[in-house]
């Protein structure tokens, strides 16, 4: 009974400190886990017999309470442990912001209906009061995938950051998108929201996301698992991060299939082997482990399991970045060969506008988590409307043009925890003008299937009058 009490006690001592700790953080945390190591550096046996001889005469009940008022600080720990690493769960994050109502999550149950949150979304009620500009674009056909005004937020200390803010952005069956920008806009931020590969702090706070049609955020875990890589497959820039290296490639090329298709392994492997040899690789390299291939190499293998299951979209985040040219060459012109053959559609990420010119159908410009600019390739790169596109294209060399000098962009982009009133740009804006300092420019038509968001080439309404 005693040594029950008395470990009841450690226990609720413990539980007290390490939740409150860790759920308070900021000056509670350091005060309480202070105390705590000072706890810790106390060396309980020589303590205990000072207190004992302290106390005088004691008996096993005294002994046993001191014994464990001493030997909390270990459960302490464990328990902020805990309730830190809990606290930083997407559901809570998102739980705590929206009072209730949670984010998209891999998580059934703990989500409301999306409608019902979406209908209360500030931009659902601000395209209800008509605020905002309808947005109008050249319809090809239904899109594949359907980026409806996407935010996406990362909850950090000093604040929110808004990596992508109401992106709007449709991806036609087989057409290739490209999405360019300098570091840290928000592109591979667009790219994990939409195959919700994204991992907290970053939340998808407003939006939609549809895939054929089907809201790929209220998707459950079960068909989100269905629709990666069998419908929409990603190929990021780091192959060797993407790769198991302890796994032979064939083995994690089978592994994706046998997932998704009732096949046997050997079928799995023929496949497998096929797929390499679409690729560029010899068959015979399915044994090898990732280590044993170059980096272009990983990188056609991460393509070949993204071709796995013939999904209708790949999205590509810097797929040849890490690559020297030459095999950046060679990758693209067998990937231009392998969409022809299997019509699928790409979302190819890079800042690389001249490979951008070349691949894509379509071009969108971010600038710190704002879509500038998005068009037919060829306009948007010999037609810029937007001052940051015209800056860009501006700092590549043309080839076969004359030899001009180039200009980069002045400034560094903003920080997205301090962004201006108004447009985003202005500070690096060679032509401003009054009311960017005022007003934040949505993408509104500047031409055929060509989309701008600058006040210089749709005034705002307050400049117009
Ligand atoms: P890009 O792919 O265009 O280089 P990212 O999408 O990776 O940019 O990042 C967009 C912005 O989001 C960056 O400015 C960065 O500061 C912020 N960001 C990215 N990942 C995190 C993270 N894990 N925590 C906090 N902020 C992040
Ligand atoms: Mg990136």
């Amino acid at each position: 009974m005693v040594a029950f009490s008395a470990a009841a006690l450690t226990s609720v001592i413990a539980l007290a400190i390490g939740v409150s700790s860790g759920y308070f953080g900021g000056r509670t945390d350091e005060i309480l886990m202070t105390v705590t190591n000072i706890m810790l550096v106390f060396p309980q046996l020589p303590l205990l017999i000072i207190l004992a001889a302290f106390l005088g005469n004691v008996g096993p009940f005294v002994i046993a309470v001191i014994l464990r008022l001493t030997s909390w600080p270990w459960g302490a720990r464990v328990m902020r442990a805990q309730t830190l690493s809990i606290r930083r769960k997407e559901f809570v994050i998102a739980g705590g912001r929206r009072s209730g109502a949670v984010e998209h999550l891999d998580r059934p149950g703990v989500e409301p209906a999306a409608e019902d949150w979406l209908a209360s979304a500030p931009l659902a009620q601000a395209e209800r009061r008509g605020r905002r500009p309808p947005r109008r674009g050249c319809i090809m056909s239904a899109p594949l995938l359907s980026c409806r005004d996407v935010s996406v937020d990362y909850i950090v200390g000093g604040g929110t950051a808004r990596a992508c803010n109401r992106v709007a952005l449709d991806i036609h069956p087989a057409e290739t998108v490209g999405l360019a920008g300098e570091s840290g806009c928000g592109k591979s931020t667009l790219a994990f929201a939409i195959t919700r590969m994204h991992n907290a702090p970053a939340l998808i706070s407003e939006g939609q996301i549809l895939y054929e049609g089907r809201d790929v955020l209220a998707m459950t875990p079960a068909e989100l698992r269905a629709s990666r890589w069998a419908e929409t497959a990603m190929v990021f820039q780091s192959a060797i991060s993407a790769l198991n290296p302890v796994i032979t490639i064939g083995e994690q090329i089978c592994d994706v299939i046998l997932a998704h298709r009732p096949v046997t392994r050997d079928e799995a492997w023929s496949r497998g082997e096929e797929l390499l040899s679409m690729v560029g690789i010899a068959r015979a390299r399915m044994s090898a482990y990732p280590h044993q291939l170059s980096g272009g190499m990983r990188q056609r293998v991460v393509i070949a399991i993204s071709l796995a299951l013939r999904p209708r979209l790949i999205v590509m985040d810097e797929p040849t970045t890490a690559l020297d040219v030459v095999v950046e060459r060679e990758i693209m012109d067998e990937l231009a060969q392998l969409k022809w053959k299997y019509g699928f559609a790409i979302l190819f990420i890079s800042h690389d506008l001249a490979l951008m010119g070349e691949i894509c159908d379509r071009i969108g410009i971010m600038y710190a988590g704002n879509l500038v600019e998005l068009g037919a390739a060829a306009e948007v790169l010999e037609n810029p409307r937007h001052p940051y596109t015209q800056g860009l294209v501006g700092s590549f060399p043309s080839i076969h043009g004359p030899r001009t000098r180039l200009h980069g962009i002045p400034g560094s982009p903003v920080n997205l925890l301090d962004l201006p009133q108004g447009c985003n740009f202005q500070d690096r804006c060679p032509a401003r003008i009054a009311a960017c300092a005022r007003v934040a420019p949505h993408l509104l038509p500047a031409g055929l299937g060509h989309e701008a968001a600058c006040h210089l080439v749709t005034p705002p309404q307050e400049a117009r009058a």
